[in-house]
């Protein structure tokens, strides 16, 4: 297959990496001038499970994407809000049959690739796998993964089987789910707590989720992701969502992590998917007239913490 990976980052590294390495022809479309230079002079560097490998990738500027290619698949791994900017940029490579794969964190991710695709060539996902920058052209890639992915408009279950194929043969592990809007929905919960509150408080999940307040705050979020959920025909499973974030707080197993939002605002100073998490039902709440005082709040003081700190 033909595959553009659109946004490079750490997980736009991997999926690159490991479709590379298992046959297709891939090439990566970035917007870190630093990072496009490392990979197309030194090839893409990464610790892929303790081994240094490099794999010759070709990379491109987003803003200046001198390249004929005629892609099968896309697949955006930008940050939310860099989303809109990359699939304006790479519209010129995408012809009628081109699929958007789209596996970022967050809600609602639809709507922007939809300005630039009809719906019948989007594929929504989740996955389970992770990834590491090291600096510019390197890539720290550790432990093992998932994919789930499902067609948005309903006919096209063979095309996101055929991409579940790929991606499989690749190692990356995926399979046909079918109602993914449902897990999505799910994983934002667990980011729509854990990420923001952990960010603000400055606090791992363990301990966050042995204070007293956790509980309530948890479940009012929560109840919030759920209520528009359902206008939008998602229904809830909510004690088996608490579960899922509780589960976060084990010591024994992740709850001594500190969630990728503390990595990108307190670590790394960058601004963060509070947008298209909480901020994302805070929008759809006006919208459904549903009150979302929590997932605004929680949004708010995200922003503040981020100018506070300068974050860029
Ligand atoms: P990333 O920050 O590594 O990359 C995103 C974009 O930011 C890329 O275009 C990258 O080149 C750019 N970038 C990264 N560091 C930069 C720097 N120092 N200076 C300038 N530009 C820089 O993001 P990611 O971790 O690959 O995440 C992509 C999406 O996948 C997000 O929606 C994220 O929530 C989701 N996700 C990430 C992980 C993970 O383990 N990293 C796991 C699951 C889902």
């Amino acid at each position: 297959m033909k595959i553009i990976i659109a946004g490079a980052g750490a997980m736009g590294s991997r999926f690159g990496l490991m479709l590379h390495q298992s046959g297709n022809e891939v090439i990566l479309v970035d917007g870190w001038e630093d990072h496009i230079k490392a990979i197309n002079e030194n090839g893409l560097k990464a610790n892929f499970n303790g081994e240094e490998v490099v794999a010759e990738l070709k990379a491109f500027h987003k803003d200046h994407l001198d390249v004929n290619f005629d892609a099968d698949l896309v697949i955006v791994f930008t940050k939310a809000m860099q989303l809109d900017g990359m699939m304006q940029s790479i519209k010129s490579l995408l012809h009628n049959e081109t699929k958007v794969l789209c596996l970022l964190n967050g809600i609602g991710h639809e709507e922007v690739i939809e300005k630039y695709v009809p719906l019948n060539n989007i594929l929504l996902g989740n996955t389970m796998w992770t990834a590491g920058m090291v600096g510019p052209g390197e890539v720290k890639l550790f432990g093992n993964g998932s994919v789930d992915l499902q067609n948005l408009a309903p006919g096209q279950e063979g095309i996101a089987k055929e991409v579940a194929e790929v991606l499989t043969e690749a190692g990356l592990n995926a399979k046909y789910a079918d109602n993914i809007l449902y897990s999505i929905y799910k994983k934002a919960c667990v980011n729509g707590t854990m990420n923001g509150l952990c960010t603000i408080l400055d606090v791992n999940m363990a301990g966050f989720g042995e204070t007293q307040e956790a509980d309530a705050i948890v479940e009012a979020i929560v109840s919030e992701f759920a209520a528009v959920a359902k206008v939008e025909g998602v229904v809830l499973d909510v004690p088996e969502v608490l579960a899922q974030i509780k589960g976060c707080y084990n010591r024994e197993t992740i709850g001594e992590h500190f969630p990728s939002m503390h990595q990108d605002l307190i670590t790394n100073n960058r601004l963060t998917e509070i947008d298209y998490i909480n901020g994302a039902v805070a929008r759809k709440g006006l919208k459904y007239d549903i009150a979302t005082p929590y997932c605004t709040f929680l949004t708010q003081l995200v922003h503040v913490k981020e100018q506070i700190l300068g974050a860029k």
